[in-house]
């Protein structure tokens, strides 16, 4: 094991480091904890020295910001959140600029929200600028724009956040931090004898059930539990990047890429997903649903076939065309995702019609598919 975690690890170029509010939040006495910032950068410049390029998704602003504004829990009303988030943002970076400056290294922080994802043009241009700051040896920092971001456009937790980014960098590895030392096959919380998982090739249902439920084990400060982090995790590595959970209070990032740190290692599947493939199966959030019959369901999902409007018993969302949609079974599960060829709109005047019926509605130009095959994944 350890020689197949050393190859693994080993051959990682780029990686994505998540770390929690748990960590990086003071919880007794508020405010970042800086003194453990200033030894992750330090860890960050060994990776640099490696010739490992670096990319932190950073928690702590709702956190750290709760303390200046004399919040002893996360405030429940959204503004309020939001406002923690304003505050503590400049905290957060302030430490972050000023360690990684010791370090000789510059810092580069970007802020965003779930349309910066839906949106492929948007997509492609973070894509661009992550690359240009990586080139000149800059060290992004990622976090939600959690003082913008409201239900609809937020991405979600950071877990989800720190796939995202690892799907759209192409990354090698995403190393996620958090107050636990890894996976274990019991909450080590409530069962003293949980055994530690050092290495799961794939991520079973059985795996999944390790976790609990969703939402689960949040703490004062921090969003996502292990059911998030497993999320995110299976998502990087169905498209064939690596995961490591480890404990934050007690791991470096260079420990583990570059030595033999405790924690559990997740390997990528061998066979890569290119980047429009992981856009679409995990990285956007969808803006509608599509609903099938039975007989459009198994097409999909047994031949690969284009959805029809004959196909579609039901839509939900206000979703326009060229925006990516999710496809439902008629007993609700999820199928697949794809872009739509139709607004919402227009596409209700034509549910369940052929696509003759569908010309004569709406003209000799209507498109006949609602997503073309090539324009689709499924997701299994
Ligand atoms: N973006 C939030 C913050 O910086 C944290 C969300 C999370 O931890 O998942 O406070």
């Amino acid at each position: 094991m350890s020689e197949l975690r050393k190859k693994i690890l080993g051959e990682t170029r780029r990686l994505v480091v998540k770390i929690g509010s748990r960590v990086l939040v003071d919880s007794e006495h508020g405010g970042v904890r800086a003194p453990w910032i200033a030894g992750f950068t330090e860890s960050v410049a060994k990776l640099r020295a490696a010739g490992k390029e670096v990319v932190v998704v950073t928690s702590g602003a709702v956190g750290t910001g709760m303390a200046v504004l004399g919040y002893a829990t996360k405030p429940a009303n959204i503004a309020e959140k939001q406002a923690c988030a304003a505050v503590g943002q400049i905290d957060l970076m302030h430490t972050y600029r000023e360690m990684f400056q010791r370090q000789g290294l510059v810092a580069g922080q970007i802020l965003l929200t779930a349309d910066d994802f839906r949106d492929r043009a948007r997509y492609k241009n973070l894509q661009n600028t992550l690359n240009a700051l990586l080139a000149k040896g800059v060290i992004p920092v990622i976090n939600e724009n959690d003082s913008v971001a409201v239900a609809e456009i937020k991405v979600g937790d950071n877990d989800k956040l720190s796939s995202d980014v690892a799907l759209f960098l192409d990354a090698d590895l995403l190393l996620l931090f958090t107050d636990e030392d890894g996976l274990f096959d019991a909450n080590p919380k409530t069962h003293p004898g949980a055994r530690l998982l050092q290495f799961v090739p794939e991520i079973s249902a059985e795996i999944m059930a390790m976790a609990g439920k969703v939402g689960e084990a949040g703490s004062a400060v921090s969003t996502g539990g292990m059911r998030s982090k497993l999320d995110a995790i299976k998502a990087v590595t169905k498209s064939g990047c690596n995961a490591f959970l480890a404990n934050g209070m007690k791991t470096l990032p260079h420990e583990v890429v570059l030595g033999d740190a405790v924690g559990t290692l997740f390997a990528g599947a061998k066979r890569k997903l290119n980047s429009r493939s992981r856009w679409l199966s995990f990285v956007s959030t969808p803006k509608g649903v599509l609903q099938l019959d039975a007989g459009a369901a198994r097409a999909v999902r047994e031949k690969h076939s284009s959805v029809l409007p004959v196909g579609v018993t039901a839509i939900s969302g206000r979703f326009r065309e060229g925006d990516l949609v999710e496809v439902r079974d008629p007993e609700g599960n999820s199928l697949a995702r794809g872009i739509s060829l139709f607004d919402a709109a227009t596409l209700k005047l034509v549910l369940g019609q052929k696509t003759a019926t569908v010309k004569t509605r709406l003209g000799a130009d209507a498109p006949e598919m609602v997503i073309h095959k090539n324009d689709m994944v499924l997701l299994s």
